[in-house]
């Protein structure tokens, strides 16, 4: 696999990747031995990474990191390490489905609450010609379940694992059970199922393409208010730090 180019944020890596370049690796794991892990970090999650050395080093040796927020795109840029552009999980996941279809790969959903994931799966399969769902369950087992789980999706023939647990409990599930699973890649995609089973709206494309979804979120859910001054003090905080 071709190597990356990449930068760190508060010591977190992060690659330096387009949506191409990002295409491109996924390409190259499916036809490689061992399953793959993908992590699509955004500022929350780097902040996480920060203070649990755990997830810092499961970030640090997974086979994409991809910058999922615009917050790490200012921070690079004022570090003068720039990433070059934001690539929403998202976006990236949606576009690995559509080679996974081309290729006749099955993918395996799992997360959310129970519901969201057969509702997203089918949904992406309605948009997505010739996708195959190998599999989907909800994310809310219990830690003497994750064999069971581990076991259903090795037997469904998944190529492609999108595991929507929350962050860190997905990457560590990943991280975790990454030597018994069979699929190909792995990917961390956070809230992906809700949007995509229709539970919560993206924003519109003027607020994504302006580096806005997050206020667009926050307006949304006022729950998430609390973290309106976490993204200047992250940027800031990221930019001093070397
Ligand atoms: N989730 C899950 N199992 C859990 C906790 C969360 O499947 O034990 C799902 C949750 O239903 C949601 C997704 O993980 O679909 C992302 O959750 P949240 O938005 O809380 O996490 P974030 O991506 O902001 O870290």
């Amino acid at each position: 696999m071709e190597d990356l180019s990449q930068t760190r944020i508060l010591g977190v890596r992060v690659d330096k990747v387009t949506k191409a370049q990002a295409l491109k690796a996924f390409r190259g794991m499916l036809d490689s031995p061992g399953c793959s892990l993908i992590v699509t970090p955004n500022a929350e999650i780097v902040e996480k990474a920060d203070k649990t050395p755990a997830l810092k080093s499961v970030i640090e040796g997974a086979d994409l990191v991809i910058p999922d927020g615009i917050g790490l795109v200012y921070a690079s840029r004022l570090k003068g390490d720039p990433i070059g552009e934001r690539l929403a999980g998202i976006d990236f996941a949606r576009a690995a489905l559509e080679i996974c279809a081309s290729e006749g790969r099955s993918v395996y959903f799992l997360g959310s609450k129970p519901g969201v994931a057969e509702k997203a799966a089918a949904n992406v399969a309605a948009e997505i010609p010739g996708l195959l769902i190998a599999g989907a369950r909800d994310g809310y087992f219990k830690p003497s379940e994750e064999a069971q789980v581990v076991a259903d999706i090795n037997a469904s023939g998944a190529a492609f694992l999108c595991c929507a647990l929350g962050s860190p409990k997905q990457e560590f599930f990943i991280a975790d059970h990454r030597s018994e699973l069979k699929t190909a890649a792995a990917a961390g995609l956070g809230g992906s199922f809700d949007v995509w089973s229709g539970e919560v709206t993206r924003a519109p494309a003027f607020w994504q393409e302006h580096g806005l979804e997050w206020l667009y979120r926050m307006v949304r859910q006022p729950s998430r208010l609390k973290r309106l001054p976490a993204l200047p003090l992250f940027i800031i905080k990221a930019a001093i730090r070397r």
